[in-house]
């Protein structure tokens, strides 16, 4: 990701900002759509994750569909060139104006989270007089065995429908003449690197998909969500997560119709190691039992080991790494006023100094998206390889 003309380059800029590597980007979309065309599995990129301008432009140059969170995401996609077929609309809390808004664009599909949100959709289709297509999204109650910020697939959760309200969901389906009933849909966390976890979610799409079928329904589409992690902990080594693994599990072990569809959302794992928050080191600060290396970037440029106990790698670009003769112990930490602003404490680095540039990698998922004007910092920038 970083040879020497990179870094070269970085010296000249002002810091911090967020580096994307488009040509690993473009790898890493083109081994997902290879992987799953071999199945004829459709994709759509959970848009959320990031939405820079230059990386949806090239998720949407390979065909991907979009998975949207809220309205703006929805009118983001349909700017950016995303097929309004291949346009998903999800979310907990959809506003009147935002499904109005997604009606009005003519989306493939809104994923209902709540019987009462099948009401509210209905009535407002009814009013434009469209019928819009309806997935349903159901808590397969699937322990995904990631951090527990981040799983949603169990029973009491806001996310999703309790599959002992399906009984509900069925009548409201039967009364409900302005919804298209196409699909089932699922997504049980984030960050999920055990293939078990997604054979697990297949037994459970299976048993609901006969649920609805012995009831008269027939299911389109088997939306098995996102959730496949990275590899936080070598970037290098393991720059392109294991597509191939991911979706074969879903081809042995998903019970697919003739007809039917199998739909993925996939986010972090498309483009978080094409991105990395590029900082420099403002201070040194020496303690009796404590080092300090205090950046110019902080929990208002990436704020997931602050939110989540994240861990990111963070590398020294302006020393060796094979210097681990003098390798340091440091807290690596940002300017923000608050005590939790440490992106890791210990952090083993080469000896560094004043004007180091140091990279915080693996960032280029829930990254940029979350940055904040906390402090009233200036807004991140982007920079592109070239
Ligand atoms: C966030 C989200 C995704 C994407 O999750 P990743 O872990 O980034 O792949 C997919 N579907 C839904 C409904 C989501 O909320």
């Amino acid at each position: 990701m970083f040879n020497d003309n990179v870094i070269n380059r970085f010296r000249g800029l002002e810091t911090p900002f967020y580096y994307y590597d488009l040509d690993l980007l473009r790898r890493t979309l083109a081994a997902c759509s290879q992987a799953s065309g071999k199945y004829g599995f459709h994709v759509h990129y959970a848009m959320k994750a990031n939405f820079d301008g230059q990386v949806l432009k090239t998720i949407q140059s390979y065909g991907f569909g979009a998975d949207c969170v809220s309205g703006n995401e929805v009118l983001t996609a349909l700017k950016y060139g995303f097929d309004k077929n291949k346009v998903v609309f999800a979310g907990v809390g959809k506003s009147d104006k935002e499904i109005k808004a997604s009606l009005d664009a003519d989306i493939f599909c809104f994923n209902v989270e709540s019987v009462q949100e099948m009401e509210v959709i209905n009535e407002l289709a009814a009013a434009r007089g469209k019928k819009p297509r309806i997935a349903i999204r159901i808590n397969p109650n699937v322990d995904a065995h990631t951090h527990h910020y981040i799983t949603t697939g169990l029973d009491e959760n806001k996310f999703g429908i309790n599959t002992w309200q399906l009984n509900d969901v069925a009548e409201q389906l039967r009364k409900s003449a302005n919804l298209e009933f196409i699909g089932i849909h699922f997504h049980v966390g984030s960050q999920i690197t055990d293939m078990e976890v997604f054979k697990s979610l297949c037994m459970r799409i299976n048993e609901i998909q006969t649920w609805f079928e012995d009831r008269g329904f027939t299911i389109k589409v088997l939306n098995a969500g996102g959730g496949l992690g990275v590899d936080y902990y070598s970037p290098d080594n393991n720059n392109v997560a294991d597509f191939e693994s991911y979706f074969k599990v879903f081809h042995d072990f998903l019970n697919v119709k003739p007809g039917q569809e199998v739909h993925f959302e996939l986010g972090r794992v498309l483009v978080a190691q094409s991105s990395a928050l590029v900082s420099r080191v403002l201070y040194v600060k020496n303690g009796q039992r404590k080092n300090f290396l205090v950046l110019d970037a902080g929990m208002t440029e990436l704020i997931r080991p602050m939110l989540y106990q994240a861990y990111h790698q963070i590398d020294n670009l302006s020393r060796s790494p094979e210097n681990v003769i003098d390798a340091v112990k440091y807290d690596v930490v940002g300017p923000i006023c608050e005590s939790t602003d440490c992106f890791r404490k210990d952090v083993e680095l080469p000896q560094s100094y004043r004007g180091d540039i140091i990279a915080v990698r693996t960032a280029g998922a829930y990254g940029q998206v979350m940055a904040s004007g906390y402090n009233l910092r200036d807004s991140i920038q982007s920079v592109y390889s070239e």
